[in-house]
């Protein structure tokens, strides 16, 4: 306890009431969890009975290894994981009081935009369903269901959508699955609705901790008051500053809120900032002061004025991404001891950004990563294997199916799966159910008979050895077999024209299993991710969560590489060394000369504020913030101004007019005259 301050050792003891800290970025809100779980353990509350909610998977991990440094091994029965992930655990103990079978299949986004296509009929395209997707999406973080959204709807639209989210609730309801959003909306409902249940997770629940509380939507509110019920035993933390999730429903309401509904909160506020130098810091305040201040904080630093704040002025995403390389080289060369490459992020408001970026990075032979972008769990020879797995933890999952059995296409026609769909759909049954009708069979040439005969044996049979293995050895085995037995590697090279390109996709299959067999092996310490009501036994467990959480990002940790990654999924994370790119006009701020109401531009620029003040505060020792001249839109080059939020900065340094990539050739050309024989990276 003697590495908190005074303000947040007051947070962590207060624990016979709710409580808020409020404060701003880098003054130790995270840390104040972990230590009051640390507190809270000490203090007799079992570990099983606290719950810690981050807003990533990937912020849990983090959590976890913090807390097991400070708790040790008590630390693994503590409840960490995002909202949606102790959603499905809610739903696995209890969802049967929802109708919901304990084998329930979450569907991904891709999922979701092929079945409302198809229950929106034969004329709509993919654009229109996902239209329809984020209408629905809207509807269900605002807590409504299909019967409340027709109530409610106010025109002829809305009134389609209603309809449509009422026939999108009954495929899934029939295929035993549900959506993202209903991993909030659905225990809320149980919590609602089922006194047990609700009484059950009230007094299991000692103490819930929840880290980036201004970006909790609507439900999430609702569920967490539920779950904490009238002991209201629990800690948000947040900075109104930093809520940057406007767009998907996160409320600073709720932090309004949080006073009223809980009179007995306590309220802590931090004001030192552990994090970035005052230089950092000071272009940060002055970033967020135009904003309207919903709780007034001051934010000081005791690390020193450090290196100044510098601007990048480039020609375009080419040029500025070999700058921003060369710098990374330059400072990993000059600095002694040279800084780890995962001392560096280079961060962008959308994920096309980082192309130029990877180019440059792989050119240069640097190790990077790309997160809040496509993750090695949501490729597509990822998702293949996972759709078995789903179908495999529960027969009934339809899309889970239509992937499976054309992945690799097993000499089933497109006439043979059309005649399976409407048989299912006519009984309304699932795909895998009708298989085995001797009707349908009736109906079938001998060799679709076969076919699908045969697909229903091998699935069966698959799920069973599944559930019989153990260890990490048998897994391996039986990963192999399987594989070989569906042809897997066969297909990814009939699927792709260039041979490199499918031993790659079968490099990451192999890898993907070979994690899977250290799981299944119990190699990886608390692998559960959270997902899970047991430990994880068989392959098929293993199976099962892997399908459910897949895009956890274990893999990536310890990993000695630059990152590159969205400011959104930035948050809460801090570099040494940080560059911020693409700072213009029409990025950041995104795209607010394309119009619109002047109330919503006004609530969307201070949004795009929050976003780079998010931005700024991730630096700790050095910051470049970097724009280009031209960038490119669709096809085309357009001319760029730099974002209003550099001047905004108020930096006294100029412009930096220097060429990094002149400093390396100087650096590198004095290198060989000392002839260390040592290559520069
Ligand atoms: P954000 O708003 O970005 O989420 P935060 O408020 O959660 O930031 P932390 O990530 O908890 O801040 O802390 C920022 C940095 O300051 C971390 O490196 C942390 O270890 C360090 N830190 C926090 N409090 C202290 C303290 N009392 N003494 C020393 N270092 C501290
Ligand atoms: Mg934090």
């Amino acid at each position: 306890m003697s590495a908190l301050n005074l303000a947040q050792l007051q947070a962590v003891h207060v624990t016979d009431h709710p409580c808020l800290v409020l404060a701003g970025a880098g003054s130790g809100k995270t840390r104040v969890i972990t230590h009051k779980i640390a507190h809270l353990i000490d203090s007799g509350l079992a570990p099983q009975r606290i719950a810690a909610i981050t807003f990533t998977n990937k912020a849990a991990a983090e959590m976890r290894e913090r807390t097991a440094g400070l708790a040790g091994r008590h630390a693994r029965q503590v409840l960490i994981c995002t909202f949606h992930a102790l959603g499905v655990r809610l739903l696995r103990e209890d969802g049967q009081a929802l109708g919901l079978k304990p084998n329930f299949s979450i569907l991904d986004t891709g999922d979701v935009a092929s079945i409302l296509k198809d229950c929106a009929g034969a004329a709509t395209d993919l654009a229109t369903a996902r239209q329809w997707q984020w209408a629905i999406s809207a509807l269900k973080n605002a807590g409504l269901d299909a019967r409340q959204a027709l109530a409610q709807a106010q025109d002829e639209q809305a009134r389609q959508t209603a309809v449509l989210m009422q026939r999108y609730e009954e495929r899934l309801a029939a295929y035993q699955s549900v959506d993202f959003d209903d991993l909030i909306g659905l225990p809320l409902r149980l919590l609602r609705e089922h006194a047990g249940v609700r009484e059950k997770w009230q007094r299991q629940l000692g103490h819930v901790l929840v880290d980036e509380y201004q970006d909790t939507n609507a439900t999430q509110y609702e569920l967490l008051k539920l779950l904490v019920g009238e002991q209201a035993r629990f800690t948000a933390v947040g900075d109104d500053d930093q809520s940057i999730y406007g767009w998907r429903g996160a409320t600073l309401e709720n932090l309004k809120r949080l006073p009223r509904d809980f009179p007995a909160l306590k309220v802590v506020k931090l004001e030192q900032n552990y994090r970035s130098t005052s230089a950092i810091l000071r272009a940060a305040n002055h970033v967020i002061a135009p904003n309207p201040k919903l709780f007034p904080k001051t934010l000081f630093s005791e690390l020193g004025e450090g290196e100044p704040v510098r601007v990048q002025e480039c020609d375009h995403e080419e040029h500025e991404a070999e700058r921003v390389v060369a710098r990374i080289q330059t400072l990993h060369a000059a600095s002694n001891p040279p800084p780890a490459w995962k001392d560096f992020a280079v961060l962008y408001r959308a994920n096309h950004q980082a192309k130029p970026l990877e180019k440059a990075l792989r050119r240069a032979g640097i190790p990077y990563k790309v997160s809040g972008g496509t993750s090695f769990f949501d490729r597509a020879e990822i998702r293949d294997l996972c759709a078995w797995f789903r179908l495999w933890s529960n027969n009934d999952d339809d899309p889970a199916f239509v992937r499976a059995i054309t992945t690799p296409r097993r000499g089933l026609g497109h006439t043979t799966l059309a005649r399976l769909g409407e048989f299912a759909s006519q009984r309304k049954v699932s795909l895998f159910e009708s298989l085995f009708s001797p009707a349908l069979a009736a109906a079938l040439p001998q060799k679709a008979r076969d076919g699908l005969a045969e697909f229903g044996r091998a699935v069966n049979e698959q799920e069973y050895r599944a559930r019989h293995t153990l260890g990490a050895e048998a897994a391996r085995g039986f990963l192999a077999e399987w594989l070989s037995e569906i042809g897997y590697e066969r297909y990814l090279h009939d699927a792709e024209d260039s041979d490199k390109v499918a031993a790659a996709r079968w490099s990451n299959v192999l890898e993907f299993c070979d994690w899977m067999a250290q799981r299944a092996g119990g190699q990886i310490a608390d692998a559960v991710a959270a997902g899970a009501t047991a430990q994880e036994r068989s392959l098929l467990d293993v199976a099962r969560n892997i399908a459910l959480l897949s895009t956890i990002s274990e893999r990536e940790q310890e990993q000695d590489m630059v990152t590159l990654s969205t400011l959104h999924a930035a948050k809460g994370l801090e570099w040494p060394h940080v560059v911020l790119v693409g700072v213009t006009e029409g990025m950041l701020p995104f795209r607010l000369e394309d119009g619109g109401a002047p109330e919503t531009l006004h609530t969307r620029l201070e949004e795009e504020r929050r976003l780079m003040y998010v931005g700024i505060t991730r630096a700790r020792r050095t910051l470049v913030v970097s724009w280009t001249r031209r960038r490119k839109k669709g096809r085309e080059m357009v001319a760029c101004q730099p974002s209003r939020f550099i001047a905004e900065m108020q930096l006294d340094s100029a412009t930096q007019r220097e060429d990094p990539r002149e400093k390396l050739r100087q650096l590198r050309a004095e290198f060989a005259r000392k002839a260390a024989g040592a290559a520069l990276p």
